[in-house]
């Protein structure tokens, strides 16, 4: 497995590939956003480990011009502690994964093992939804800095608004898509739900239409 890491510092570019190669990758280093973003593109990489902040041409623009030119590698980039716009927009640009700088080696190294995992599907766990981020695989909501873990049925009804972005849904849809078939399904059961997820996102999150639906928006 050939991984490229993107690291203009040093010191944690040492410490990355130190351990990568202890757990048997082969690593090419790059500290050079221009240099990255060719050798991503003509090399074949297994993955990505790519900084935001570099010389000469930034990890978010380098991201965005390897998924416009179909580059499907798995990038996982590394962003600021409390930077979550940053940590947004590197999803929406097509990384696969994050990491908050300061890491630890273990998470970057089970992070990567995942990535590699699912490369052959090639699709990412962690939807957006305006300053939201979805992680499908850990059935949480990240908002701002802090995860909330949610119960399933929370996730179910998040989960169908963040795949419907922007299109007010039918209380009777969202309860068929919550309940399934299970008879106890009534709109009260949707309305104490709702209520619950607001407190947790914002009140605003979740929008109404009287008589209509509920949906949310992309946009605050
Ligand atoms: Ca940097």
């Amino acid at each position: 497995m050939k991984i490229m890491v993107v690291e203009d510092e040093g010191i944690i570019a040492e410490d990355v590939i130190t351990s990568l190669q202890k757990s048997g990758y082969m690593v090419d280093h790059s500290t050079d956003g221009e240099d990255a973003w060719i050798r991503g593109d003509t090399e074949n990489y297994d993955a990505i480990v790519l900084d935001l902040g570099l010389p000469s041409l930034d990890g978010l623009t380098i991201l965005k011009r390897w998924r416009a030119a179909e580059c499907t590698t798995p990038v996982i980039i590394l962003t600021v502690r409390d930077n979550w716009t940053e940590r947004v927009a590197g999803i929406n640009a097509g990384a696969d994964d994050y990491l908050t700088k300061p890491f630890v080696m273990e998470e970057l190294l089970a992070r990567l093992r995942a990535v590699l995992r699912r490369s052959n599907g090639h699709s990412s766990d962690m939807i957006s939804l305006s300053s939201l981020l979805l992680d499908t695989r850990q059935q949480s909501l990240i908002i701002e800095d802090t995860t909330h873990l949610l119960t399933s049925l929370e996730y179910r009804l998040v989960s169908y608004f963040f795949h419907h972005q922007n299109r007010i849904i039918p209380g009777a849809e969202l309860l068929d898509h919550i309940y399934g078939d299970e008879s106890l399904s009534n709109g009260n059961a949707l309305e104490v739900l709702v209520a619950r997820l607001r407190r947790k996102l914002g009140k605003e999150k979740i929008k109404t239409r009287r008589g209509q639906g509920y949906w949310m928006s992309d946009t605050d």
